[in-house]
């Protein structure tokens, strides 16, 4: 049995800074909060919890003071920094220089043209309720569309000049797809900005040729994940023999639902196959690499 790690699969830079962030404060003070998971990952929040991270939501940011909240990569709108800091408390703050830049192209828009006539639309492509969404929605006094699939595109007005921009992970194609909508529709001045993040678009392509290049393959990620969702879609769409997991636990269970060749009824390990492992933005080098060596024993 040949096993491989998908060299381009684990943490995006974004996660990486947030969590690094995260482990240099545990190191010297113990204790720290964090608002909203790290990362969509079950096994990296335990371990960092382990070391005294604690998970709050917006409800508990109100009700404490004087603490170090740490801000995830996903980033968060301006309100969340104004009520954490009027209980005295210091924001460290992990969001992905990417997102920043991001909030900041949307902010100078809104500042700009807010009291522009007609008022411009300001539209978000991505998805509704998502973090990154909301700290975007949050530059923009919450006025922004937030468009999540194309079709919610004609509920534009198109008679108005309309902004539009993208959430950091959606798909390069679709926002394609979508810019030619509203050019064919637009009746006064569209300006589009590609804001979609290079390190997660062109995961999909490597993720598809490592799939393809597989018997099997084993994608981990978290359920709570967007990004898995859809890069494991891409996964199962280059190799049909691909399988959702969330830990090495599942590998077994898994497995048996393939369908191996009858002359391959040995131990898994002396098969002469190949089995894949990858995973999304938020799956941690070290959960696959559990995994490589589940298979292994
Ligand atoms: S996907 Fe890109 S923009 Fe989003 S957190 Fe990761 S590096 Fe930053």
């Amino acid at each position: 049995m040949q096993i491989t790690i998908d060299t381009h699969s684990g943490f995006c830079a974004g996660v990486t800074g947030a969590i690094r962030r995260a482990e240099n404060e545990l190191q010297q003070t113990g204790q720290l909060y964090c608002l909203g998971d790290i990362v969509h990952n079950g096994q990296e929040v335990q371990r960092l919890e382990q070391l005294g991270l604690e998970t709050i939501d917006y409800d508990d940011l109100r009700t404490i003071h004087n603490a170090r909240v740490l801000l995830r990569a996903h980033g968060e709108p301006p309100s969340t920094y104004w009520i954490a800091r009027q209980n005295g408390n210091t924001i460290i703050d992990g969001t992905c220089p990417v997102v920043k830049r991001l909030q900041q192209r949307i902010a100078e828009t809104y500042n700009a043209h807010k009291h522009d006539n007609p008022q411009p639309q300001i539209a978000i492509f991505g998805k509704r309720g998502h973090a990154e969404v909301i700290g975007l929605q949050g530059q923009t006094n919450n006025t922004a569309i937030v468009i999540e699939h194309i079709s919610e595109a004609e509920h534009l007005d198109y008679e108005r000049p309309i902004f539009l921009f993208s959430q950091t992970t959606k798909s390069l194609d679709e926002f394609n797809r979508l810019i030619e909508f509203i050019q064919a529709h637009a009746r006064n001045s569209f300006q589009y900005f590609d804001t979609i993040c290079r390190s997660v678009a062109n995961r999909v392509n490597q993720l598809k040729q490592f799939a393809a290049e597989q018997d099997i393959v084993l994608f981990v990620g978290g359920t709570k994940s967007s990004n898995a969702a859809v890069l494991f879609a891409h996964c199962q769409e280059a190799n049909p023999n691909s399988l959702f997991i969330t830990s090495p636990d599942e590998v077994p269970d898994k497995l048996s639902t393939i369908n191996l060749p009858t002359s391959l009824h040995s131990p898994l390990s002396t098969l002469n196959i190949k089995i894949g492992i990858c995973g999304a933005t938020s799956t941690p080098l070290w959960l696959m690499q559990q995994v490589a060596d589940k298979l292994s024993t």
